[in-house]
């Protein structure tokens, strides 16, 4: 099934569901393609309705917001912009959650549990530790510690 946008010659606008263009182009020419508001079976396709601005947005049409190249990431090989990235995503972690150290097991559970108030945490765990929280259904994520230890 695909939707057309459809226009009458009265102005009225409404959406049509076809099995395929095909379909739509044979229906319209038999006169099949009918206006819900006023009947006419006079209707032509036209853009769809998201990239088609209103009567009024017109008179001011919006800025085209042009994507601004990041400086930090343009021209740079795949292997630095994983690293750009990664350490983004690292500070990212690390502004938005608490630091509980060695806890983290224990407090990841708590949490879990309606123990302590849900926030996100972060911490070191063993592996064991780790598939444990992991068999009790917690969501939990590993990210390797950066070799230059940035973390503290
Ligand atoms: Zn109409």
């Amino acid at each position: 099934m695909i939707v057309f946008d459809l226009l009458c010659d009265q102005g009225h606008r409404f959406e049509g569901w076809f099995g395929s263009a095909r379909e739509f182009a044979s229906q319209r020419r038999r006169g099949l393609v009918g206006c819900p508001s006023c009947g006419s079976s006079k209707v032509k396709r036209v853009p769809s309705a998201t990239r088609f601005s209103t009567r009024t947005e017109l008179k001011n049409p919006p800025v085209p917001q042009k994507a601004q190249p990041d400086p930090q990431l343009a021209g740079r090989d795949p292997l630095q912009l994983a690293q750009v990235l990664y350490s983004r995503m690292l500070d990212e972690i690390l502004t938005k959650t608490e630091d509980v150290g060695t806890e983290f097991p224990a407090e990841a559970r708590r949490i879990h549990y309606d123990e302590a108030p849900a926030r996100a945490i972060r911490g070191q765990a063993t592996q064991e530790e780790h598939d444990a929280l992991v068999d009790e259904g917690i969501p939990v994520a590993r990210f390797p510690l950066p070799p230059t230890g940035r973390l503290n």
